[in-house]
This record gives structure tokens, C-alpha cells and sequence, in this order.
């Protein structure tokens, strides 16, 4: 009986188990489908300074799931990543990112705006290849490179970090800035930081988040202001959500921002009509 009992259990477990891979390999199906049928999105959120000019924007991409909806790139990137498909589908987002700043440019941008942010994940950065097909999609849609930056987690960069200076400084030589995404929640020491040669540091939204009702995050975020000032980094803070956490930051010294305070992530018929209206 008791082995019965086993064997049953031993056959649940193993048909639940199969059951999550064939969900999990239909979903990356989907994602392929969706790529060929034309079916993700690039937003855009807008990058504001202390005046309440638009110095650029972050590119968030966006998918419509045929059947599930509008699904979280925080669920979909990670299975995108494990299963190599953000390869192709990163190479989608930065040529789109230069189609959609060819028209930014052709419509003619205001002269505060300087970049346009896209997210770059492990995988893609490590391409031997990356590099050229950076600079491939520029030339393509002949955009002016200084128009475009990518955004690095720290835990990216650190993993190599001969490599990661050695490209950063490569595509800045041919103008192209980086960004260090999430500061603060990965694992790099200060002195891996000031070995990178980025020029903008994003404050984690986690540290920003009722920064006015938290002396924790307060003094993070102070930490990170004064150590971008150090390093001579521009120092972003993002998901700014109140005017009581911007003033806060503000205070703090803080004078570059994100957040759905100011803009949530618009699609780019919208965002250049936030472009012109800022104007
Ligand atoms: P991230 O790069 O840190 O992007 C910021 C996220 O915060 C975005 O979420 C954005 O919509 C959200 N956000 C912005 N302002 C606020 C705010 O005031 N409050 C709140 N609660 N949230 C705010 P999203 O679009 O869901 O993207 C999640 C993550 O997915 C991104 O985090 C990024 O790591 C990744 N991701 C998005 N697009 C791409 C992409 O094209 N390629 C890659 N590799 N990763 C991407
Ligand atoms: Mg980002
Ligand atoms: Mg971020
Ligand atoms: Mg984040």
C-alpha cells in the first residue's frame, strides 16, 4: 500500500514537474512568435532635471501577450535571458531605439534632451560581436551616436570587469555613454565603481521609495550622491514618485530624476507630445 502510495506521488510529481516545463517552453514559443509577428513595444519614460527639463528618456519594453495580456518585463526578461532569446530580442530593442531616434531627430529635439537609455542584459553585452552590432544599428538608421546610451547593472559589469571597462570605453570613444542601472542593490565594491568609466548613476528605486519617511534610505542615497559627485557622475535617482521624495532628494543634492511623479513610460507617439508640450 505504502509503496503504491510512492509510486503515485513519484508519477504526480514528475507529471507537475513536465507540465511546468511545456508551460514555460509554450511561453518562450510565444515570445518567439511575438518577435517575428511584431508584437513588443518600446516606451519611453522621460529623464528630468532641477529646472523640469527633459534631458532624455529610458526605452522599457513592452509586451502584449496574445492571450495573457500585457506581461511584466520583470517575468518575462529572466525566461527571455535563460533561454538565450534576449539575444535576439535585445537586438530588436536597440533597433528599434535607433529607428525611434531617427524620427526624435527628424522631428527635432528640444536642446536640453541628450540620450535615449536602453537595457542591456548579461547575455548581449558578453557577444563577442556586441560592439559592432551597437555601432551596425547606428549606422543604419545614420543617428547621431552621442543620441544614444545603454543601461548596465552592477552585478553585470563586476562579473568581468576587465571586459566591461574595455567595452565601455571602446563605445565611448565612439560616443556612446553607459549608464549604471539599480545602484546599489548588486554587489560591487567602490573600488570596482570607480574603475568603470560610465558617466550616469541610477539611484535604485528601492532607496527612493518614502526617502522622506526613511533615514536608511536618506543615507544611501546620500552615499550614492556623494560617491557619483566623486567620480564625476551624473547621479539619477529613479522611481520618483512624490513631490515630497523629490524635494527630499533635492536636498540631498540630487538633481536628475525618474519616476511616474513626473512621466510614467509612453509609448513614443505620446512621449513627443510630452517632448513638444515641455518645450
Ligand atoms: P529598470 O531598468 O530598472 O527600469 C525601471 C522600472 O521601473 C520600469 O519597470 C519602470 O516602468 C518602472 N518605474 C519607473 N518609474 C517608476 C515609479 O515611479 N514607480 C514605480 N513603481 N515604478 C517605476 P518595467 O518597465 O516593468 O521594467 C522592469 C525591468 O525590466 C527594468 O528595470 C529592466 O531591468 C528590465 N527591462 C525593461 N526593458 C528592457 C529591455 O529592453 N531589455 C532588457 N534587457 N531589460 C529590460
Ligand atoms: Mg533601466
Ligand atoms: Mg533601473
Ligand atoms: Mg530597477
Amino acid at each position: 500500500e505504502a509503496k503504491r502510495a510512492k509510486t503515485t506521488l513519484g508519477l504526480q510529481y514528475h507529471t507537475a514537474m513536465s507540465d511546468k516545463i511545456n508551460k514555460r517552453l509554450a511561453y518562450i514559443e510565444d515570445m518567439k512568435a511575438s518577435l517575428v509577428a511584431g508584437d513588443f513595444r518600446l516606451h519611453y519614460q522621460a529623464q528630468y532635471n532641477h529646472s523640469g527639463q527633459i534631458t532624455g528618456a529610458e526605452a522599457l519594453l513592452r509586451w502584449q501577450h496574445p492571450v495573457h495580456g500585457m506581461e511584466s518585463p520583470a517575468v518575462y526578461i529572466p525566461i527571455a535571458e535563460e533561454s538565450n532569446l534576449i539575444i535576439a530580442i535585445g537586438q530588436w530593442v536597440l533597433e528599434q531605439a535607433c529607428r525611434d531616434i531617427k524620427q526624435l531627430e527628424t522631428l527635432g529635439l528640444p536642446s536640453s534632451f541628450k540620450r535615449v537609455f536602453i537595457n542591456i542584459s548579461a547575455k548581449q553585452l558578453i557577444q563577442a560581436d556586441f560592439q559592432d552590432k551597437m555601432l551596425a544599428a547606428i549606422e543604419q538608421q545614420k543617428i547621431n551616436a552621442q543620441h544614444i546610451a545603454l543601461e548596465l547593472t552592477e552585478n553585470l559589469l563586476v562579473e568581468d570587469i576587465e571586459k566591461s571597462i574595455t567595452l565601455i570605453n571602446a563605445l565611448k570613444a565612439q560616443s556612446v555613454d553607459c549608464a549604471i542601472d539599480d545602484f546599489g542593490t548588486g554587489y560591487s565594491s567602490l573600488n570596482y565603481l570607480k574603475k568603470i568609466p560610465a558617466s550616469v548613476l541610477k539611484i535604485d528605486r528601492s532607496f527612493v521609495t518614502n526617502i522622506n519617511q526613511s533615514s536608511e534610505s536618506a543615507a544611501i542615497a546620500s552615499m550614492i550622491i556623494s560617491l557619483g559627485k566623486t567620480l564625476n557622475m551624473k547621479v539619477l535617482a529613479e522611481g520618483v514618485e512624490t513631490l515630497e521624495e523629490l524635494s527630499c532628494l533635492k536636498t540631498l543634492g540630487c538633481y536628475h530624476y525618474q519616476g511616474f511623479y513626473f512621466s510614467k513610460p509612453l509609448p513614443l507617439e505620446s512621449f513627443i507630445e510630452l517632448l513638444n508640450s515641455s518645450e
